[in-house]
């Protein structure tokens, strides 16, 4: 590994999430008594910042928030976690972004209403703002929570400045070529793989499919998260599985951003792939066995001890 911290460009939401855990799901216009109410940082942007920053990393983020309590909150949560806000702008007249999520506290099953508030504003401009920090960067990480025209254009500065860039392509969407094209590596869950390329994933060998689907159209990369049952690296000269690590999951919710933000750190370490992502997939077991997102994302030092405890 390189001596220096490596220096990742997050460039996505800031979303904050409120949930209540409920007997049941309620139906349209029925009312149900929740259990306690949980306020978070959350948005994918975000936690997968925090989650790079928390591994060590030098992180700035490129985001939009509203000028109310929950831009503040927002700020805060990231200046604490020592994320970089000088791309940071508050948008007036508008909310921050809201994900409002009630749990059914049987099963485990969600309803999710996102509002994505400030989220919507962040355009071209602020990405053209931060371009020497696109170009002094490691990596520029992305997601889909903010427009798709700006994570276009932030692909296209960012391949320019020879920045290799990281997609996350969720919310799953189509794609266009162009963006893919400027794509290093593209890390879809299975459902988000499913949606871009309309391949059914059903086990490690649909997925290569889909992985090589997806490569054919420009990344030099894809790694499909499989949740329990681990990730696919696929490049054009591998296919390398990244089995799950064994744990008691508590809450599976921001496996993905603790995993990216992960493989944020690890590549910018110059950690070849399949060991990038065995990083990662380490981060996000340990961020699995707690409650809630970027809280729950691991610090250094907690990774590097449970790797020594699995290779033992
Ligand atoms: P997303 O949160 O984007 O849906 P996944 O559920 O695929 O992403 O999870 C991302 C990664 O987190 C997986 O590739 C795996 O390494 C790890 N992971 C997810 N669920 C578990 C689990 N139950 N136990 C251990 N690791 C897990």
């Amino acid at each position: 590994m390189q001596n220096r911290k490596p220096i990742i460009c997050v460039i996505g939401s800031f979303v904050v999430d409120l949930m209540s855990k409920s007997p049941h799901l309620p139906k349209p216009g029925q009312t149900v008594m929740g259990g306690p109410f949980h306020m978070g940082a959350g948005g994918k942007g975000s936690n997968q910042a925090i989650a790079a920053a928390k591994l060590g990393a030098e992180v700035g983020i490129v985001a939009a928030l509203g000028r109310d309590e929950f831009g503040d909150m927002a700020y805060n949560a990231l200046v604490e976690a020592g994320v970089g806000t000088a791309g940071v702008k508050r948008v007036e007249g508008v909310s921050t972004g809201i994900a409002l999520i009630i749990v059914d506290d049987g099963s485990g099953e969600n309803m999710i209403v996102v509002a994505p508030g400030s989220n919507d504003f962040l355009n071209k401009d602020d990405v053209k703002q931060a371009k020497e920090r696109i170009a002094e960067a490691d990596y520029v990480v992305m997601q889909l929570e903010i427009p798709l025209e700006t994570v276009e254009y932030a692909a296209r500065l960012a391949q320019e400045a020879n920045t290799p860039v990281i997609l996350d392509p969720a919310p799953g969407r189509p794609l266009p070529d162009e963006l893919l094209a400027n794509v290093d590596v593209l890390t879809p869950n299975e459902d988000e793989a499913q949606i871009i390329t309309g391949i059914e994933i059903a086990d490690l060998a649909s997925a290569e499919q889909a992985a090589k689907h997806l490569l054919a159209r420009g990344p030099r990369a894809v790694v499909i998260t499989l949740g329990g049952l681990g990730a696919l690296a696929v490049t054009k000269d591998e296919t390398v599985h990244i089995p799950a690590f064994a744990v008691d999951a508590v809450d599976t919710t921001g496996a993905g951003d603790a995993f990216n933000g992960a493989l944020a750190v690890a590549l910018g370490e110059k950690l070849p792939l399949a060991e990038a992502c065995r990083f990662a997939a380490a981060a996000a077991a340990l961020s699995v066995t707690k409650v809630g997102t970027s809280i729950a994302a691991p610090c250094r030092s907690d990774v590097e001890k449970f790797l020594k405890q699995v290779r033992k």
